[in-house]
């Protein structure tokens, strides 16, 4: 199945000039969900990975199916100022003033092989922090993986000597 026809684009969201790229037609699609759930599990069916972190709130809905498949843990990280435990927080730049992500300490242990996931790679700022944050609490990045990427926007290059890997390229 081409599944990079199954998302739509939406022109000047959320802002003028910005074509936005709604993977909301693919994730309603049973079949296109699937396969795409489907072909992500199968590249690390090899791989030695003990937990799936998932960036909120898209990458919840590849990360989590994901994790399901493979069989491993979910590891959500989230907005500020909703995960009750003890936290690590990263503050990152937006294109527009900054922003914030954070993850429990102890939902990682020392050591641990972990796949990050996310809906869409376009600059990179948000899995950079993302990586930083899994690091500082001593994670051991296998992969990071995206449903889909905007090659133009560069972001691969925030993410330099990591291996990525995105399902749909554009
Ligand atoms: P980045 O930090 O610039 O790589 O932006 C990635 C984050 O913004 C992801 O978590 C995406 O969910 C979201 N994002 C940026 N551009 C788009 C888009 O065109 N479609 C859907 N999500 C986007």
């Amino acid at each position: 199945m081409n599944l990079a026809e199954k998302v739509r684009t939406i022109s000047d969201f959320p802002k003028e000039g910005v074509q936005f790229k709604d993977i909301t037609t693919l994730l309603k699609d049973a079949d296109a969900y699937q396969e795409a759930i489907d072909r992500i599990a199968d590249r690390y069916q090899e791989e030695d990975i003990d937990l799936i972190i998932g960036v909120e709130a898209r990458g919840f809905l590849i990360g989590a199916p994901l994790a399901l498949k493979m069989n491993k843990g979910f590891v959500p990280v989230r907005k500020p100022g909703k995960l009750p435990g003890d936290i690590a927080t990263k503050e990152y730049d937006l294109e527009y003033g900054s922003d914030t992500l954070e993850v429990h300490r102890d939902s990682i242990e020392e050591g641990q092989n972990v796949l990050i996931v996310d809906d869409l790679l376009a600059t990179g700022g948000t899995v950079a922090a993302t990586i930083d944050l899994i690091e500082e609490i001593g994670g051991n990045i296998i992969e990071i993986a995206f449903l889909m990427e905007l090659e133009a926007l560069n972001g691969r290059e925030k993410m330099k000597g990591y291996d990525v890997f995105s399902l749909i390229k554009e």
